[in-house]
C-alpha cells in the first residue's frame, strides 16, 4: 500500500494497519502512513481481517494471522505448492494476484500488466546505461553517430514498453514475437516487427504457446543474424505456468559485437538466454549480460503506487463498503469471476482447480463410481 492510496480504503470503512516500516524500502516513511490515516503497529498481521502484500506471506509470518484471514498478494502457485497447503491448513482465504482473469473488466486489477510495464521501461533503460554508445543518431559538426541497433524478443506488456522506451530514446528497434497479432502491435511502437517466416503461437486467453524443440531451435536459426547485429538485445518472452523458452544461445551472444548488451528480463524463471544469471552482470563473449532479479523493485515508487492502485480495486470489488462512516465488511463474492478466479484457498480448501489437482491429485468422482 502507498500512503496516497490509504484513504481510499479508509473510505470503504476499513482501518489501515501497517507494519513498521513496510514502505522503508519505496522510500515511504511511517509517518507519511499516519498522515494519510492508517496505524502503523506492530501487531498489524496478527490484527487483520485482510492481509494485502506483494510477495507472498512466509512461514514465520503465516503462523501470526488469525484463523479466517484472507491474505491478497502476488503467490506463484506453480512454485509455491508447500505454501499452498499451509494457506489451506491454516485456513487463510488467499488470493493470487497472478491469477485475477485478464478479462477487461479486471484490468484495473491487473497486477501482472501493471508491473510488466515498470520491469519493460526499466529493462531499456538499463541496455541504454550498459551500452558506452548513443542510442540516437547524432548528426553533429564533428560528423555522425550512427543510433544503436536493437532487438527484442517477446512482445508482450513488457516487451512493449522496452520497445516504446529505447524509440523514445532515439534507438532503431526490431522485435520478434511468436503470437500473429504482436507484429501489429510492435509496428504500433514504431518498431520494426521481425518476420522469421515460422508458424506464429498461439495458446489459451491471447497468450503464446510453448514451442517444440525443432520449432526452437528453427527460431533460433532464423534469429541469429539480427542478434548478431544488435547493439543491444532485450528478452522478455514467457509462456504461463512453464519456464521461460530458452531464445538465445550463449554461441548466438559470443557472435555479436564486443561492446555489446543483453538484457534478459526471464533469467529468474529459466531465462531466455543460456548463461544469464538473475541479479548478476555475467561477460558472454564480448557481451555484457544483464540478468533480470525482481526487476519492478528496482523503481519501487512507481511499482508500488500501481500496484496499491490494482490491490485497492480488486479489494473494493471484494468490499460492502461501510454505510454512513460505518465499518467496511469483507464480503467476496465467490461467484464473480474475477473473485472466483483469483482465490486459491478459502475454507480450508484449495479452490483454485488447477492447483489443487496438482496437489492433491484428480478429484474423485463420485458420480462416476455410481
Ligand atoms: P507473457 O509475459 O506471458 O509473455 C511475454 C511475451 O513473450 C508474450 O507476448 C509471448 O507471446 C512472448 N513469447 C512467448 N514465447 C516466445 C518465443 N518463443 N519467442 C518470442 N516470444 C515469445 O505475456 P504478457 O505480456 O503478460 O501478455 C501476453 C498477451 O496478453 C498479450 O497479447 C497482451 O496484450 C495480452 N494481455 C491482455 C490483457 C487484458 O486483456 N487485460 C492484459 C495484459 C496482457
Amino acid at each position: 500500500m502507498v500512503p496516497e492510496l490509504v484513504g481510499k480504503l479508509t473510505g470503504l470503512g476499513y482501518d489501515v494497519l501497517v507494519e513498521p516500516g513496510a514502505g522503508a524500502q519505496a522510500e515511504f516513511a511511517d509517518d507519511e502512513y499516519v498522515e494519510a490515516g492508517a496505524k502503523v503497529s506492530d501487531s498489524a498481521l496478527a490484527d487483520a481481517d485482510v492481509v494485502v502484500a506483494v510477495q507472498p506471506l512466509d512461514a514465520a509470518n503465516l503462523g501470526r494471522l488469525g484463523a479466517g484471514t484472507a491474505v491478497i498478494s502476488f503467490l506463484p502457485v506453480n512454485t509455491e505448492q508447500e505454501l499452498v497447503v499451509r494457506l489451506r491448513d491454516a485456513g487463510v482465504t488467499s488470493f493470487a494476484m497472478e491469477l485475477v482473469p485478464r478479462i477487461s473488466r479486471a484490468q484495473s486489477m491487473d497486477a501482472l500488466s501493471s508491473q510488466a510495464l515498470v520491469a519493460g521501461y526499466r529493462c531499456a533503460i538499463v541496455a541504454a546505461g550498459l551500452l558506452r554508445r548513443f542510442f540516437p543518431l547524432n548528426m553533429t559538426a564533428a560528423g555522425t553517430v550512427q543510433p544503436a541497433q536493437v532487438v527484442v524478443l517477446g512482445a508482450g506488456v513488457a516487451g512493449l514498453q522496452a520497445i516504446a522506451t529505447a524509440k523514445r530514446l532515439g534507438a532503431v528497434v526490431q522485435a520478434y514475437d511468436v503470437r500473429a497479432a504482436a507484429a501489429e502491435e510492435i509496428r504500433s511502437m514504431g518498431a520494426k516487427a521481425i518476420d522469421l517466416k515460422l508458424e506464429t503461437l498461439e495458446g489459451a486467453g491471447g497468450y503464446a504457446r510453448e514451442m517444440t524443440e525443432d520449432r526452437a531451435k528453427r527460431q533460433m536459426e532464423a534469429l541469429a543474424p539480427y542478434i548478431a547485429d544488435a547493439d543491444a538485445l532485450i528478452t522478455t518472452a514467457a509462456v504461463p505456468g512453464r519456464q521461460a523458452p530458452l531464445l538465445v544461445t550463449s554461441a548466438m551472444v559470443e557472435a555479436m559485437k564486443p561492446g555489446s548488451v543483453v538484457v534478459d528480463l526471464a533469467a529468474e524463471t529459466g531465462g531466455n538466454v543460456e548463461g544469464s544469471v538473475a541479479g548478476k552482470v555475467v561477460k558472454i563473449g564480448g557481451a555484457q549480460v544483464w540478468g533480470g532479479a525482481n526487476v519492478p523493485s528496482q523503481m519501487p515508487g512507481p511499482a508500488s503506487k500501481l500496484y496499491a492502485q490494482n490491490i485497492v480495486n480488486i479489494l473494493t470489488l471484494m468490499t460492502t463498503p461501510g454505510e454512513d462512516g460505518g465499518a467496511a465488511e469483507f464480503t467476496p463474492d465467490f461467484e464473480d469471476e474475477i473473485v472466483a478466479g483469483s482465490a486459491v484457498t478459502h475454507d480450508g480448501r484449495i479452490v483454485h482447480e488447477p492447483t489443487r489437482e496438482a496437489i492433491e491429485g484428480p478429484a474423485h468422482d463420485q458420480e462416476a463410481d455410481q
